[in-house]
């Protein structure tokens, strides 16, 4: 199937093209001259998600989908949530994104946390949402280099070690985006 992913990043086109084969055909927004920032002004992951699917297909009157992601963490009413990228401000530094985070989560017992990805598949002009979560800790304080965002922080549950000191392989074997596209896969296999 020929799908165009709503994202300017090559790291997540990359994954999503690795997860759903060879079978399928993907381009990534640069790809198909689409260079315009898209503005998440949603409250929710899924209305992000959406809002980025719409655009796409209202512009390209094809198949599409897309993808929006937070970290929700339990003690502070599940924030960052839609916020993640910005949680400290507009520059999206993730070393102040998590130096925020942990000051709120100081001497607070419940350190529960999960990623969420919510991915919104827009076929045969029909709207479809497929999700991936994964379950862990926020650790007290960064551990681990790889990774991105939050990864030194998040410890997800049954390891001993947080995403920043696993291997991207790995990651990606058991991830919240990784999950939501083998679910995508899985739909777009039923059409
Ligand atoms: P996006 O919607 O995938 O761009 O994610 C928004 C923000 O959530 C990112 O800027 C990161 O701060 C955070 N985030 C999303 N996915 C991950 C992840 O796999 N690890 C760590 N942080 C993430």
């Amino acid at each position: 199937m020929k799908l165009i992913f709503a994202t300017h990043n090559d790291h997540k086109l990359n994954e999503v093209r690795s997860i759903l084969g060879e079978k399928n055909s993907i381009s990534g927004l640069k790809e198909v001259g689409c260079f315009e920032s898209i503005n998440e002004t949603g409250n929710t992951l899924k209305e992000n998600s959406l809002l980025k699917a719409k655009l796409v297909h209202e512009k390209f009157n094809t198949n599409c989908f897309s993808e929006d992601t937070g970290l929700e963490v339990e003690a502070i009413g599940n924030k960052p949530g839609v916020l993640s990228a910005r949680f400290a401000g507009d520059d999206r530094n993730s070393e102040k994104n998590i130096e925020k985070l942990l000051s709120l989560l100081e001497n607070k017992k419940n350190r529960n946390a999960r990623f969420r990805t919510v991915v919104t598949l827009v076929y045969e002009n029909k709207f479809y949402f497929v999700e991936g979560k994964v379950n862990g800790v926020i650790l007290n304080k960064k551990r681990g280099i790889n990774g991105f965002g939050y990864d030194p922080v998040f410890c997800p549950t049954g390891f001993d070690k947080s995403f920043g000191e696993i291997s991207a392989i790995h990651k990606n074997m058991i991830s919240h985006r990784s999950i939501a596209f083998i679910k995508l896969k899985k739909l777009i296999q039923k059409f």
